[in-house]
């Protein structure tokens, strides 16, 4: 079995390097490398993070593996190729993308995300590794071999929606922070963040998407123990978008510097979509905080928010405490 993830492991570096050299030194790789230059990535950091570019052919990385002398069947199973239906053969699982090498804890290349350069809807953004023996994405967070050091120095850890945020945080001289594959936060990559880091902030896009995943990755640490700061992007944008509009001192200052408490995050969650002089939305917003505070313990927490509530609606601070009690 070891045997089969060292081969597996390999083929990915293989690989990488291949789809490097195709995205950096071809001319069909040109297209992809001015997009890349134009959503600002660096030549440095497109090496660093090992970006290539896979051709858009059926099966050339499947030709390279076998001349290669790799078992194919391997190589299906570890999510690079894909038996044709007739049995003759294998073709690629990625082609025509820009390719985002996926790191172990170790630094060893696991697996690939792709994205597409089309903007059609038929098409899906980005395509991943399957689960495979060597990936599992409740298990890997984006970035994290490389942020490991930083984050157990500074005890600070960055959290994104998606690893072009990471990428781009870089640019902001943001060197601890990671990415969730997909939309979901496993306990176990909560418990890998717990065990380097005692803070941390979850910096998710600024759409409806993003609100409502800040507010299930809060939820989740907090039950595993790990309190998390919220920070917050203005007019829908995405980490990765703010930093190209507005720059990165100003999103390291303004953004990451101002974090929001899991109950300052609340307030603006359900605040977000209302207006606070109609009556209607007063008595919603009231009524949705009132319910997220039946759910949370602590009488100080509690305290501070129904005065802040008060503040916000003109309603006192002992009419909302009795509209509390009768909840609970
Ligand atoms: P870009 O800036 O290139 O559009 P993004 O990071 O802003 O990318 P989002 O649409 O915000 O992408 O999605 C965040 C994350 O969700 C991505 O990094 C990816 O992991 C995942 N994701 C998004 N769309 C898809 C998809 N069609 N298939 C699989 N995963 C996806
Ligand atoms: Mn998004
Ligand atoms: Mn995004
Ligand atoms: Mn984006």
């Amino acid at each position: 079995k070891s045997g089969e993830f060292q081969q597996m492991r390999e083929a990915h570096e293989l690989a990488a390097n291949f789809y490097s050299h195709l995205l950096l030194n071809t001319v069909e790789g040109e297209k992809a490398l001015q997009y890349l230059e134009q959503r600002g990535f660096s030549r440095e950091h497109i090496e660093k993070y090992g970006i290539g570019w896979s051709l858009d052919d059926r099966e050339v990385l499947s030709q390279l593996l076998q001349r290669k002398k790799y078992d194919m069947k391997e190589m299906e199973r570890a999510g690079l190729c894909i038996m044709k239906n007739d049995g003759t053969g294998y073709f690629d699982r990625f082609r025509g993308r820009i390719m985002f090498p996926l790191h172990d804890d170790n630094g060893n290349v696991v697996g690939f995300s792709g994205r597409t350069l089309s903007t059609s809807k038929d098409e899906a953004k980005y395509l991943n590794s399957p689960e495979t023996p060597i990936f599992e994405k409740s298990r890997l967070l984006y970035n994290f071999h490389n942020a490991r050091l930083n984050v157990r120095k500074t005890g600070k850890v960055i959290l994104f929606e998606g690893f072009m945020d990471t990428i781009a945080a870089e640019r902001a001289g943001i060197m601890n922070s990671v990415a969730v594959m997909g939309t979901s936060l496993s306990d176990t990559h909560i418990t890998k963040l717990k065990r380097i880091a005692n803070q941390l902030i979850i910096c998710c896009d600024g759409d409806n998407a993003g609100w409502e995943a800040a507010k299930r990755f809060a939820n989740l640490t907090a039950q595993k123990g790990l309190d998390a700061q919220i920070a917050l992007l203005p007019s829908k944008l995405d980490p990765d978008e703010y930093i190209s509009t507005y720059g990165g001192e100003s999103f390291v200052e303004k953004v990451i510097g101002n974090p929001h408490t899991y109950m300052s995050f609340i307030l603006a969650f359900y605040k977000r979509s209302k207006n606070l002089t109609h009556e209607n939305d007063v008595l919603q917003y009231i009524h949705e905080v009132l319910e997220e505070l039946a759910q949370k313990v602590s009488p100080i927490e509690r305290d501070l928010m129904l005065r802040q509530l008060s503040t916000e609606t003109g309603v006192s601070a002992q009419a909302l405490q009795e509209q509390f009690i009768k909840k609970v």
